[in-house]
């Protein structure tokens, strides 16, 4: 019988599975203790489980882990990028970010991206598969481990599109907001999307405390459609009536990023035309100057350019932030040092 990843149950799952065992009620809640609270990586460190107890769970479960293959550390400003090997030998990233109010750690949700936006490193090489709740929530746990730093936030921005695995994604967040876990507020979380609506409006229909951000990057379908496929399946319009309608369900405001492309959807006619398209939604727009990624061919303008259209959305009315870059020396935009790893194995170059 395949063994059960039990860290990725929930507090209600793992009651049910020790119910079935013929366990005391109280053993569930220990056991989800140990694993989110004390965050022990083997059933033996479980010390208030008698020896029995912990041998029938070693046979039943295995309590999934992932290990930090490389660790790069900025010498601008402390970023911390790690990449970490999963149980399948698979590899992913997080990114661990400093700012005024605490820490936010950035966390990958698949290996690979099938959603092929054409700027973006991550999906170069297509979905290798889901994460499972286990493993984004050892994300997490390791980066605290490693760092000694209570981890304030997360992002989910790292590789993958969260919402195209959205049931080990909504049990990652029910674990990590737990009181026996890290009870972290899901208000200090964050989830990036490319846009797929089916799953924004089942997002809002839980109700979840956490911000929405859409990555539109640009004001139409014609800019839209040519770099992110996602726009044939799902149009500007309809993503934003999606987004119309969970800012009226939810009550959150939702964040939309635009990496700003020179040539592409940095002109003036394209800050008006998204302002326009954004009006009364009392939308908050991220401006990220795009990451040049050597096969895209994608390149950003200048900080004035940049500063421009940003002072133009606000002049019409729309909130608009310039996004900070931290770790510009470790590649910390995400999929980079991944692939990076990748082609080492390929040419031999192991380690
Ligand atoms: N799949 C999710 C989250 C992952 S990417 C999403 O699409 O939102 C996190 C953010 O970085 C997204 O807004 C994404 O569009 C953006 N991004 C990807 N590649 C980029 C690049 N080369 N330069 C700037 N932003 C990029």
């Amino acid at each position: 019988m395949e063994k059960i990843d039990i860290k990725s149950c929930t507090l209600t799952e793992l009651r049910t599975v020790t119910a079935e065992m013929g366990l005391p009620n109280f053993r569930a809640g220990q056991i989800y203790s140990w694993l989110h609270g004390k965050r022990v990586s083997t059933f033996a460190e479980m010390s208030d489980l008698s020896a029995s107890l912990r041998s029938q769970l070693d046979e039943k479960f295995y309590i999934n882990t992932v290990c930090i293959k490389k660790k790069l550390v900025s010498a601008i400003d402390g970023t911390v990028k790690y990449l970490y090997e999963l149980r399948d030998g698979n590899c992913v990233e997080a990114v661990l970010m400093h700012y005024h109010h605490g820490t936010s750690l950035c966390i990958s949700s698949q290996v690979g991206c099938r959603m092929g936006c054409k700027f973006c490193a991550s999906t170069l090489a297509g979905c290798v598969r889901n994460l499972t709740a286990s493993e984004m929530l050892d994300e997490v746990y390791t980066a605290q481990a490693d760092s000694g730093e209570r981890v304030d936030g997360v992002v989910m921005m790292g590789i993958g599109e969260p919402l195209d695995n959205f049931e080990q994604v909504m049990k990652f967040l029910e674990i990590l907001s737990s009181p026996e876990g890290l009870n972290l507020s899901l208000r200090h979380v964050s989830l990036s999307t490319c846009g797929l609506v089916d799953q924004i409006r089942e997002l809002a229909r839980r109700k979840l405390q956490l911000t929405l951000s859409v990555s539109l990057h640009a004001p139409n379908d014609e800019i839209r459609s040519q770099s992110m496929p996602i726009n044939r399946k799902y149009n500007v319009e309809q993503l934003l009536e999606a987004c119309r309608d969970y800012f009226a369900t939810t009550g959150r405001r939702i964040s939309f990023e635009y990496a700003l492309i020179a040539g592409v959807n940095d002109s003036p006619e394209n800050a008006a035309e998204l302002a326009s398209r954004l009006k009364g939604m009392g939308a908050h727009v991220n401006l990220i100057p795009v990451n040049p990624v050597e096969e895209t061919g994608y390149r950003r303008g200048d900080r004035a350019a940049i500063e421009r259209f940003r002072d133009r959305l606000e002049q019409l009315g729309v909130n608009a932030t310039i996004r900070r870059e931290l770790g510009s020396d470790i590649s910390a935009a995400c999929g980079q040092l991944r692939r990076q790893d990748a082609a080492e194995q390929e040419n031999g170059n192991v380690g």
